[in-house]
């Protein structure tokens, strides 16, 4: 056992010593972000009927996380919060959500991923769903803020009409209502619209080949690369192509999860092919907790409490894996990280300088690779739609969380827990809902400050730790208040008339 360490220690070294020495190749970056998927919903996770043979091998090889958090319940501000290192509320990404004539985005000015890792000489591609604005002119697309390359959909697959989206079983419509009166939802290639509507049953192998083709090409021009994968699939309306429709034993959400995890397997492969496995750090992780509103369809929390839209565990923690084989030793890790924390610890890993802004990640390199503690110390909580007048919604410091605001929320409706429903309202918690998400994570059984006087210090300095935070915190122009005009909605037939149908090419 003892000479099984060493010699990995010894490889560990190895590689560093590889990657210190040999400037001309830092490592590869491949971020892969699920939608609405729960701390529940992977094999490696404890799902019983999930196939996610790829995800589980990584969690196996690979560090995985018991204690991850998003920084949002809700798509936009949690993807602004990856790709930034800041809280929603810094860049403006809030309240909710941006729709397809949204006229924000996440400000050009704010420093992304793609932009710490640009002048290293990294290749930059995204592919999936961006939902960080579109704007006038593409103004807020991804080939603006730092990707050389895009595939995806825009925004969420749900916001056009549902009867043009086939699902599960191929050929017939979807369950249940998207947004009708929008434009078909379009399938954008840099800033031209390449489908409308997208052909959802072939989407998963559209999205595989062009990210295979990124990184085989990256390797030929002997270029470092960033891959940026939010994968739509597992938000509602769940879809899957031919290859996985019915295949798992869970209905649409299985089928579209194994797909998923079809793709990252072709991801891994040519990796290995192409001989840069050893030289690349892959991070999955997912946006927000599960969509409970679609029962059985949607994800599934496991063991923690109500899901999206919600502060409970259930919507901000999720799955978070890191794989990096031979650096990287295999393991499970309790310790405190966040999305907020991805950007500090590319751009460590990378040597590339990180942007002169109020960052709120840190860097998880020494976690990732020593196994030492994490940087982090809490994690702020803020809900759907923040506002300085009420400030954060929860704070957890160590193994406490307290919340100081709890509200259900419609897309966590239809469990029996009575606290997840939207008829769950606007509560202040004063003293605040104490809970030690070690032993009830949970969060069943609140703890008495009364009963346990030596709690009193702990929430002393949750406060005071939330009032600091506050103080710092200067909010970002609301971008999603800018609201939405249906004319700035994608269209591939931009001239006709009699929107939104005809935009249909
Ligand atoms: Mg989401």
């Amino acid at each position: 056992m003892r000479k099984d360490r060493m010699d990995y220690s010894r490889l560990v070294l190895f590689n560093l010593f590889l990657f210190c020495s040999c400037a001309a190749s830092p490592p590869n970056f491949v971020l892969l972000f699920a939608d609405d998927l729960g701390f529940g919903d992977l094999g490696s996770y404890g799902h019983p009927t999930s196939i996610t043979p790829n995800l589980d091998r990584m969690a196996a090889e690979g560090l995985r996380f018991t204690d991850f958090y998003c920084t949002s319940p809700v798509c936009s501000p949690s993807r602004a919060s990856l790709l930034t290192g800041r809280y929603q509320t810094r860049s403006g990404v809030y309240p909710g959500v941006f729709y397809p004539g949204s006229r924000g985005g996440l400000p050009l000015n704010e420093t992304t991923i793609a932009e710490v890792l640009k002048p290293l000489g990294y290749a930059t591609a995204v592919v999936g769903k961006w939902h960080l604005g579109v704007g006038a002119n593409g103004t807020y697309l991804p080939t603006k803020q730092g990707f050389d390359q895009y595939l995806g959909i825009p925004y969420s697959h749900d916001m056009g009409p549902c009867r043009n989206l086939t699902c599960f079983p191929p050929n017939i419509k979807c369950f249940g209502v998207c947004d009708m009166g929008t434009v078909f939802v379009p399938l954008i290639h840099n800033e031209d619209i390449k489908q409308q509507p997208a052909n959802f049953l072939d989407l998963e192998r559209a999205y595989s080949d062009f990210a295979v083709d990124f990184i085989t090409t990256s390797v030929k021009k002997n270029q470092p690369f960033f891959l940026y994968y939010p994968a739509d699939h597992t938000h509602y309306p769940q879809y899957a192509g031919v290859g996985a429709a019915g295949r798992s034993l869970r209905g649409p959400f299985g089928d579209a999860l194994l797909e998923l995890d079809t793709t990252i397997g072709n991801l891994l492969a040519t990796l290995e092919k192409t001989g840069v496995i050893n030289n690349t750090l892959i991070f999955f992780t997912a946006d927000n907790g599960p969509e409970l509103m679609r029962m059985s369809r949607g994800g599934n929390a496991g063991p923690l409490k109500c899901g999206k839209g919600t502060t409970y565990e259930g919507g901000m923690r999720e799955p978070a894996i890191a794989y990096w084989p031979g650096t990287i030793k295999p393991g499970v890790t309790h310790e405190l990280a966040s999305t907020l924390d991805v950007l500090p610890t590319f751009a460590s890993l990378a040597g590339a300088k990180l942007p002169q802004v109020m960052l709120d990640g840190v860097d998880m390199t020494e976690l990732l690779i020593h196994q030492e503690k994490s940087k982090r110390e809490t994690m702020m909580f803020y809900p759907v739609s923040p506002s300085e007048q009420y400030g954060l919604f929860a704070v957890r410091m160590g193994k406490y969380k307290a919340h100081f605001y709890t509200h259900g929320a419609t897309h966590s409706a239809t469990t029996p827990d009575k606290d997840c429903p939207a008829s769950a309202v606007l509560t202040a918690h004063d003293p605040p809902l104490l809970f030690d998400l070690e032993v009830d994570p949970s969060e069943n059984y609140p703890l008495s400050s009364k009963e346990r006087p030596d709690l009193q210090a702990v929430l002393e300095q949750i406060k005071k730790s939330k009032l600091d935070f506050e103080a710092s915190m200067v909010f970002g122009r609301s971008e999603i208040s800018k609201g939405a005009d249906p004319n700035l909605a994608p269209c591939c037939n931009p001239q006709c008339s009699l929107r939104p149908s005809c935009c249909h090419c």
